[in-house]
């Protein structure tokens, strides 16, 4: 471990092999060949945004890694705020993902970061902007601004963070990522479908839908205008982590499903499922009847 100043908002970072752990940002990895990223065109502008990035990352429990290739593509990911209101419900959010209890007092450190701010003034007026929307209110005796700043979310903050926490809120549609297998369509007729209409959402599969052009242009449009998404990986079929991985990045709920004999069987090792995705809460289903039951429960606890 040697230290290292941190690549995004200048603070010492402890980094070895290329893994930075900073009290600011948190962690991630840079790879070797990157490692004078700070000197590439552009990076000085951005900054403040890869910290923020890298921040919420975390706070997913993600090690990002950041590399001379990829850095400007990270800031295209749904999390980056892209206007200037959008930064108020970052701070928002943060302060949600720490509320345990109604008007439960966070401290928010004095971070610009954590509203993926340019500075301790953008920062400032980005925390006053909040209070002023009656978003957040100060804990009584913390009037002063210091680190950490102590605030609660307000019913109206809490509400709106709810609000945020889905991508479509007012969507009725739930797009249902599978393999198009005889038996998985039948599957889909029979107990999945139904599953999702039971509990007031409308199910939608790509063959339901007439297409002419580029087919991932639609899979794409129905997965945006989703509220949530089913991915059955029971055939491990590509389309599907592409679905689910892309519907995550969005924000959307995934619902992880996989029939018993396709997510970790002892007999045939090929079948098992990609290790990226194996930590998922998984709904592991033996047969039609069960996967309805355990769909119908999982959406009533996750996504109503
Ligand atoms: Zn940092």
């Amino acid at each position: 471990m040697f230290e290292a100043e941190c690549r995004f908002c200048g603070t010492p970072a402890g980094g070895i092999n290329g893994y930075f752990d900073c009290p600011c940002c948190g962690k991630y990895v840079i790879p070797e060949d990157s490692i004078f990223i700070d000197a590439e065109p552009g990076f000085v502008e951005i900054k403040h945004l890869l910290s923020g990035y890298i921040r919420e990352m975390n706070d997913y429990s993600e090690i990002p890694t950041v590399s001379k290739t990829n850095y400007i593509s990270l800031l295209k990911h749904s999390i980056v705020p892209t206007t200037v209101l959008q930064k108020i419900d970052k701070l928002i959010q943060l302060v949600y993902r720490q509320t345990k209890a109604l008007f439960q007092t966070i401290p928010i450190p004095l971070q610009p970061s954590v509203a993926y701010c340019l500075n301790q003034e953008e920062f400032l007026a980005v925390l006053r902007a909040a209070e002023e929307l009656g978003y957040l209110a100060p804990h009584e005796e913390a009037m002063v601004i210091k680190s950490p700043i102590n605030r609660h979310l307000t019913i109206k903050g809490l509400q709106r963070a709810e609000e945020l926490r889905s991508a479509n809120p007012t969507s009725k549609q739930c797009f249902v990522a599978m393999w198009f297998d005889d038996s998985m369509l039948q599957g889909f007729e029979g107990f999945i479908a139904p599953a999702i209409e039971e509990t007031g959402y409308e199910a939608f599969i790509i063959p339901m839908k007439e297409h002419n052009d580029d087919i991932t242009d639609h899979i794409i449009a129905e997965i945006r205008r989703s509220k949530f998404i089913i991915a059955d990986f029971t055939g491990h079929r590509g389309g599907v982590y592409f679905e689910a991985g892309f519907a995550y990045g969005l924000g959307l709920p995934v619902i992880w499903s996989c029939r018993e004999d396709w997510f970790n069987p002892v007999k045939d090792s090929s079948r098992r499922i990609h290790f990226d995705i194996d930590h998922y809460n998984f709904i592991v289903w033996k047969d039609g009847e069960d996967l309805k039951e355990k769909l119908r429960n999982r959406i009533r606890a996750t996504i109503i």
